[in-house]
């Protein structure tokens, strides 16, 4: 395997053709619209996905934008993040270790729905 820098030239709608260095966790730029702006321009590493009954519950992805423009860490900018779809933000470490414990808090109110419809079906609550 190479250990020379990664790089990539994508064609831009307001700087023309631009070279990113891709860093080891980008998944490539297969699905880059060449309208992109430069400040958009994104790495993004490979989806992971909570999906459930066929639906996408959650998506995340690591993504840095290299030439977005100083601005709100939750929108994404320079500083690599997580992506967290639906939520439509960008997250720090803290951020994403606090959403994994939001959801394993949800996770036990769901078993306390499972448990309670298990008793409505038993007949033994109403
Ligand atoms: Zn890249």
């Amino acid at each position: 395997m190479s250990t020379e820098p990664r790089t990539i030239t994508l064609a831009t709608s307001d700087f023309g053709p631009v070279t990113l260095t891709c860093p080891a966790w980008c998944a490539g730029h297969s699905h880059h619209d060449p309208e992109t702006a430069r400040a958009d321009l994104m790495h993004t590493g490979p989806a992971v996905d909570f999906t459930h009954l066929g639906t996408t519950v959650f998506s995340a992805e690591i993504v840095q934008s290299p030439h977005a423009a100083p601005g709100p860490a939750h929108l994404g900018g320079r500083t690599p993040g997580v992506s967290v779809h639906p939520l439509g933000k960008t997250l720090d470490p803290v951020q994403i270790f606090s959403l994994a414990a939001a959801l394993d808090r949800y996770a036990d109110q769901l078993r306390d729905l499972g448990d309670q419809l298990t008793a409505v079906l038993n007949g033994g609550a109403e």
